[in-house]
């Protein structure tokens, strides 16, 4: 199995990227956002507790994502692999997809970072409340403290996986989608 993870800040085009890329290489694109907001609609114990934590553009507790990691690795079997998007956010998550890999004796096939500026986060993500109505998209307050938490909790990753060698950095911008998805594919396709 190939287990690709998907990274950058939020608005990077993680999200566009994952599903040619899923598709071109048989993955199971999984996003740990799009999960939890799946766990909110539903009214679930865990979408309640993880509703005001992304609310406030805070982190949902490592835990939880790790858990729900490990049940799409238990459950989804007729891939060729697995998109991680938006997982780990933070060193702890990264040690414990290590050592999850590490039992089912598997491991990691490469990183993909999406990199784009700050600015040009508040534009897409203002522009993506207008498209999906996320409430966490529609306040620039708390679009502010999801940056702040990605360099703080989420940046520090690059050096954690350059450091293993997995590390392909890819410009999100400037460029069009299609300009930004033949860049992916070309790093993708030599990894
Ligand atoms: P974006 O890429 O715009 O930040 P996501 O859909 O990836 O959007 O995530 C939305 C929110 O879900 C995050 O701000 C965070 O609160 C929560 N979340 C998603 N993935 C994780 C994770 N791996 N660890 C902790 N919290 C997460």
């Amino acid at each position: 199995m190939k287990y690709y993870l998907l990274f950058g800040p939020p608005g990077a085009g993680k999200g566009t990227h994952a599903t040619v890329l899923a598709q071109r290489y048989n993955l199971k694109h999984i996003s740990t956002g799009a999960l939890l907001r799946a766990e909110i609609a539903a009214g679930t114990p865990l979408g309640k507790q993880a509703e005001a934590l992304i609310a406030d553009g805070r982190l949902v507790p490592d835990e939880v994502v790790v858990a729900m990691i490990e049940n799409a690795f238990d459950t989804i079997k007729d891939v060729d692999g697995f998109l991680l998007d938006g997982f780990p956010r933070t060193i702890p998550q990264a040690e414990a997809l290590d050592s999850l890999l590490q039992r089912r004796g598997e491991k990691l096939t490469g990183v993909i970072s999406l990199m784009i500026p700050d600015e040009e986060i508040y534009r897409r993500i203002q522009g993506r409340a207008l498209v999906d109505g996320r409430a966490d998209d529609a306040d620039e307050e708390i679009i502010s403290h999801r940056i702040q938490t990605y360099h703080t909790q989420t940046e520090p990753l690059i050096l954690y996986y350059r450091n293993r060698g997995l590390y392909h950095e890819i410009k999100g911008y400037p460029g069009s989608i299609e300009d930004v998805r033949k860049r992916v594919i070309a790093v993708v396709d030599t990894i």
